[in-house]
């Protein structure tokens, strides 16, 4: 419960500070991801947004190596909701803290889409993370069929609502809410402004009805899908969205500083 009380709390105008959040996926191995925080740190100086990279497990404790001396934080992209055990190929949280990451992504569409991921289960992750104390990146979104049929809001809803089953006032404020339609990511098709506003709205007040309004205020909430340089700045200008959730652009140097410059002069 520490990394982002330490960070939270600049954000003009919004009371809270903007994040740009990097998802890697599974790209760039050990080389790469040196050569990629090289460059970034000498690209970057110095930023007041708070930055995570959500990097693949092997690539965790170089990206802890390169980013030591710098403000940005390390994020796992999944973890395992059970301490150890027999679940061969998986990580628990505690062999996370063990390395040092303080954060970690979960119910990304991708995890829920290609292995099975529910929200059942993503509530069990979220919990075993919280509990022994790492922040969550915590993902939902509706898909193309559910826009269509109009039921993206109570999909949303419901997704947060047994997402964060027994999680507490106290934990919530380690959690970041990042809102990622499911059309809009890694398909060029980012959702407009007023769209990624509506949501993000509305997961406030689902925030607000779960909690109360005041621990709503607090909680970050970020957009991602398609996120880049050219529409980043229309989407951060957004009174509910704190910050992005950012794929295929997080990969390159200059896309990425060139989103936390925009961000910042906002
Ligand atoms: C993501 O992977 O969370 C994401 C938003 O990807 P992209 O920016 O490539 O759409």
């Amino acid at each position: 419960m520490h990394r982002l009380k330490k960070i939270r709390g600049i954000k003009k105008m919004k009371n809270r500070k903007i994040l740009i959040a990097g998802n890697w996926k599974m790209n760039k191995n050990n080389e790469e991801t040196r050569t990629f925080f090289s460059q970034l740190k000498k690209s970057l100086k110095k930023t007041s947004c708070d930055i995570i990279f959500c990097v693949p497990f092997l690539d965790i404790k170089t990206s802890l190596e390169e980013t030591k001396d710098c403000d940005i934080k390390i994020s796992a992209q999944n973890c395992h909701f059970k301490e150890k055990g027999a679940y061969t190929g998986e990580i628990s949280v505690g062999m996370l803290k063990e390395v040092g990451v303080d954060f970690v992504l979960l119910g990304h569409s991708e995890r829920r889409q290609y292995f099975n991921e529910t929200d059942y289960s993503v509530n069990l992750k979220i919990k075993a993370a919280l509990k022994e104390g790492l922040c969550v990146i915590f993902c939902v979104g509706e898909t193309l069929d559910q826009r269509k049929n109009d039921v993206t809001d109570e999909t949303i809803a419901i997704q947060l609502k047994k997402g964060l089953k027994s999680v507490s006032k106290e934990e919530i404020l380690n959690v970041v809410v990042a809102y990622e339609p499911v059309w809009a990511i890694g398909t060029g098709e980012n959702a407009s402004s007023s769209q990624a506003q509506d949501v993000c709205k509305k997961i406030r007040n689902v925030l607000a009805k779960i909690y109360d309004e005041e621990t709503a205020e607090k909680i970050s909430i970020l957009y991602g899908g398609s996120m880049k340089p050219e529409n980043c700045e229309e989407l951060l200008k957004q009174e509910d969205i704190d910050g992005g959730l950012i794929g295929g652009a997080s990969l390159s140097v200059e896309d990425f500083s060139s989103i936390v410059e925009k961000a910042e002069s906002l």
